[in-house]
């Protein structure tokens, strides 16, 4: 029934009439339904879904639709979509229904995309593997058995079963393209203040990214380029994702990381793409990033200074349904004790921790300073260097339950992801193979400026073309 790989074949389609976008619509629904034991979603909006593909099916017959006409996307549970339920996977915001669209959903709409729903995640994004949340784990579709990776892991999940066309998910420390990675999928972080974070809901503010997670790198681009706009609303977003290509001529991997090219699991990622670019005439350089294996300790102190200062107004009074409870009435403390998941209780006793008198100069200023060396030694590589090739992750989707109860074994998931995500710097998972035996997927990580995005067409088109020689 979908008979389509990318957006522009899907557009062609439907305006030649094979395919009937209600039908189109229809079928993602029902499929979503008979995969419900995935539980990647929390909501699905069937009746507007239909309404909306009726409308645009019309558009695209009188030829006046928008760019992302027809493209079903799901949007991870901390952005708010006008009337679809919010509960960022925590108890605390229950049935929260948003009156308004985030500024990248509202863009979304603009273009004719329709938002099927809403996805799973870790409770306020805060998890590496979708089992801390409210609405249980989300499973890996490859592999039932294991996690789909977090926190965006019931976009990652989405999109790798064919629930929907894309997804939009967010990335703070690596929530879009660790699971991304898991599911065998491609996941981007845009640079920092590339998308608005209007209408997403803040973890750490410093670090928080809207990101499109898709199955081919053509769509990531054109969701890309509608949600990647100035908004005014938004102090921290900055002007619109350049256009222009040029040509990729070098490529760095961490010097530091070199050791792991000659361990199985990134011989067969990292090191088959780099030979493949350099039997293309690419440069591989390894110029050295020195703090690199402090990213994870930076990123947790920083991450969690700035969550627990966030989390801070949710009482339970403000959003959502009350509970009858006052500020006056003494209970706040019973009622975010009770509301708020073991994993966010962790993050806002650390975070207030580190903010405490004494001791933010030792852990948190601390943390800024050795923040500001990663960024610029990653900054000072890109002068060398054109992008940045690294592991995504230390190794496959792990099993459930495997690393829910040893917190710090979880974050260690996060070791790639977090410096680009310090850095504010764009990075995107692309997948590149199912592992033989284990039948699970595996890719690699670019890390680069947003100026570069459009220029990783060719170095994808030169792996995927040489992969199988
Ligand atoms: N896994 C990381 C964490 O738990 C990243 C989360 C995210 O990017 N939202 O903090």
């Amino acid at each position: 029934m979908s008979g389509y790989t990318d957006h522009y074949s899907k557009i062609e389609l439907l305006k030649n009439g094979t395919l009937s976008l209600k039908d189109n619509v229809r079928f993602i629904i029902n499929k979503i339904k008979k995969h419900s034991h995935l539980n990647c979603y929390t909501f699905v909006s069937e009746e507007s879904a239909l309404r909306n593909a009726f409308v645009i099916e019309q558009k695209i017959k009188k030829g006046n639709h928008g760019t992302l006409a027809g493209m079903v996307i799901s949007v991870k549970d901390v952005i708010a979509v006008k009337d679809m339920p919010m509960s960022c996977c925590s108890a605390i915001l229950g049935e929260y229904i948003p009156s308004y669209n985030a500024d990248a959903v509202e863009r979304l709409i603009a273009e004719d995309a329709i938002i099927i729903g809403k996805t799973n995640c870790d409770e306020f994004a805060m998890g590496s593997s979708n089992e801390y949340s409210i609405h249980g784990p989300v499973l890996n579709p490859y592999d039932n058995s294991r996690v789909a990776g977090g926190s965006s892991g019931g976009s990652a999940c989405a999109v790798a079963a064919g629930l929907c066309d894309a997804s939009l998910g967010s990335d703070t420390g690596g929530s879009v393209r660790q699971p991304a990675a898991f599911c065998g999928i491609y996941g981007l972080r845009p640079e920092y203040g590339s998308v608005s974070r209007r209408g997403l809901t803040s973890f750490a503010s410093s670090l928080d990214t809207i990101g499109p997670m898709a199955t081919n790198y053509s769509d990531i681009l054109k969701i890309l380029n509608v949600i990647g706009k100035k908004d005014t609303y938004d102090s921290t977003s900055r002007k619109s994702v350049p256009k222009g290509e040029k040509k990729i001529r070098s490529v760095g991997f961490p010097e530091e990381l070199k050791p792991l090219l000659h361990q199985e699991f990134f011989k067969k990622s990292a090191g088959k793409f780099l030979k493949l670019l350099e039997d293309a005439g690419i440069d591989v350089k390894f110029p050295s990033i020195p703090l690199l294996e402090f990213s994870n300790e930076v990123y947790y102190v920083i991450a969690n200074a700035e969550a627990a200062s966030n989390l801070s107004r949710f009482d339970k009074i403000r959003y959502g349904k009350t509970s009858g409870a006052t500020h006056s009435s003494g209970s706040l403390d019973k009622i975010r004790t009770a509301l708020f998941g073991a994993e966010v209780k962790r993050r806002i006793m650390s975070g207030n921790f580190i903010l405490s008198s004494g001791y933010s100069e030792k852990y948190f200023e601390k943390a800024a300073k050795i923040r500001r060396l990663i960024t610029n030694s990653l900054l000072e590589a890109l002068e060398i260097c054109d992008i940045l090739v690294t592991p995504t992750t230390p190794g496959t989707a792990f099993l459930l339950g495997q690393k829910r109860e040893n917190p710090v074994s979880m974050y260690d998931a996060d070791i790639y992801t977090t410096p680009a995500s310090l850095a504010g710097l764009a990075a995107l998972h692309i997948p590149l193979e199912m592992g033989k035996n284990s039948g699970l997927p595996f890719g690699i990580q670019i890390i680069c400026r947003n100026s570069d995005l459009r220029s990783l067409t060719g170095i994808i088109e030169i792996y995927n073309q040489g992969k199988d020689r």
